[in-house]
Order: structure tokens, then sequence, then C-alpha cells
């Protein structure tokens, strides 16, 4: 496996004609895409848009009716552990535990996992030193900054080695140098070890070079590709002209 291959091993997730509702109000319209192993792919979409909803339908929160989901090759529903297996997922809300220590908070998710405790131990160590927060283990969730909560959360998603990796706008409310921390750590691990990224965001910003890029709006999909082919068929210049193009009217609606 490797980047620029197209076989069905590359495959992390694959939607088709994904709808969902909320009673009446509709928050997915048959959307349909592929993320692939050493890409990150920005789901960008502003508030409403339908981001979290499509990663409840991924995880399983919520049971979609109509449309497919697999997950490397698993159906979620036929063979939901098998798919689930090869899922990390980063909600937008904090799920950690305030009064629990870093230490115990990983534990618990690695526990969850089937792992034993030594090794999980070994690798909430890789993890946690990779993100530089090894040394703040044994402090108490409460003790640490938002940006900080953040890392652990990826640290936790990652202890299981998934193929893919759900953020939900992980870096909403933090400043500067905690997000870039972030978005610069996430793209180091796609390169590094061929994981698969979904990454759910308003923020133009966050969009390098050579992500992918799906655009969701009113729960469709409006554009979907590599960011440059995606610049190329919408004549746009940059990822913030794309965007509002086909969210604050000039695009198809
Ligand atoms: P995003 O994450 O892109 O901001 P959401 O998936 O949260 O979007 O929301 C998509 C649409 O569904 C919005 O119009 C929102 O108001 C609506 N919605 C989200 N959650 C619920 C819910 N639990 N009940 C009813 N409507 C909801
Ligand atoms: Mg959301």
């Amino acid at each position: 496996m490797g980047r620029g291959g197209q076989t069905m091993t590359d495959i992390a997730l694959h939607i088709e004609n994904l709808s969902f509702a909320y009673g009446a109000k509709k928050a997915l319209d048959q959307v349909g895409f592929t993320v692939r192993s050493g890409e990150c792919t920005i789901l960008l979409g502003p508030n409403g848009a339908g981001k979290s909803t499509l990663f409840s339908l991924i995880t399983r929160l919520y049971d979609a009716r109509d449309g497919r989901i697999e997950l490397c090759g698993f159906d979620i529903k036929r063979q939901s552990l098998k798919a689930l297996a090869n899922l990390g997922v980063v909600f937008q809300q904090t799920t950690l535990d305030p009064d629990l220590s870093v230490t115990q908070n990983l534990r618990y998710h690695a526990a969850l996992h089937g792992m034993g405790r030594k090794a999980a131990d070994n690798r909430i160590r890789e993890e946690l030193e990779r993100l530089d927060m090894f040394e703040r283990r044994g402090e108490k969730v409460r003790q640490l900054n938002g940006g900080h909560k953040r890392r652990v959360e990826i640290a936790r998603a990652l202890l299981h080695k998934p193929k893919l990796l759900l953020l939900d706008e992980p870096t909403v409310g933090l400043d500067m140098p905690s997000r870039q921390a972030i978005v610069d750590h996430v793209h180091a691990l796609v390169k590094q070890q061929d994981l698969a990224v979904l990454w759910a965001t308003h923020l133009i910003d966050e969009i390098a070079d050579d992500d992918s890029l799906i655009v969701l709006h009113k729960g469709q999909i409006k554009a979907d590709g590599k960011l440059a082919d995606v610049l190329q068929t919408t004549e746009c210049s940059n990822a913030g002209q794309v965007f509002q193009k086909f969210t604050q009217g000039g695009g198809p609606s």
C-alpha cells in the first residue's frame, strides 16, 4: 500500500447514497464519497452542514436506514465489530473524564479494545511521546488546557492502531500555536503511517496543498477531490473561494 495506488486496500472508508433526517428535517441527502489511506481528507462545511451527523452514522451512534457505509471493506451494519475495529474517533465535544489522569483515561480506552495492561502502557507511552504529552501523563485531565486535552484525545483514538481516524472540528476554540501543532501532527501521521484521516472543519486555513477536499452544504456534497483538482474544476484559486462559492450563494443550490 502506498500513496498513488488505486487498489481496494487503499480505501479506508466508502460511503454510498447516505441520507438521514431528524424527523422531517433532512440532514444528509444522498451523500457518497471515498477516503483513502495515506490521505488527509478535509470535510469542509459551515455550521449545520451535516458533518457531525455524518460522523454519528459512521460511528453507529445513529443507524442509517438509507445508504451504505464500509470501513476497510467491512459493512458497518453487517460486520460491525470488524468494521469498527478499524476506526478511531475524536468527537466534536471532549469525551475525556476530567477527574481521571491522562494515563487512566487512556488505559480505560485500551481495555475497551481488549488490550492487556503491558501492551496498553507501551502504546500509551508511544502516542503520548509523539504528541509531547508523556510528561503530563499523571495529571488530571481537568488541569490541562484545551489544546492538550485534544492531544490526549488524539492519542486515545490511535491506541488500537486504527486505519481511519475521524476528527470532528478538533481545533475549534484553540489558540493558533495549539491549532498548528494538531494540524502538523495529524498530517505527519498520515504520511508516516499511511493513515486515512477524515477531518471535519469550517476553517479553510487547516487545508494543506496535498489534502483531499469534500465540501458539504445543507447535507449535500458540492465538491469532492484532491484540492488541486477541485480548484481546477471550480475555477477557484484557493479553498476559501471554493467554500464561498458553494456555501454563500453563487454556486449550485
Ligand atoms: P455540523 O456538524 O456540520 O455543524 P450537524 O450534523 O450538527 O452539522 O447538523 C446538521 C443539521 O441537522 C443542522 O440543521 C442541525 O440543526 C440538525 N440537527 C443536528 N442534530 C440534531 C438533532 N439531534 N435533532 C434535530 N436536528 C438536529
Ligand atoms: Mg458539528
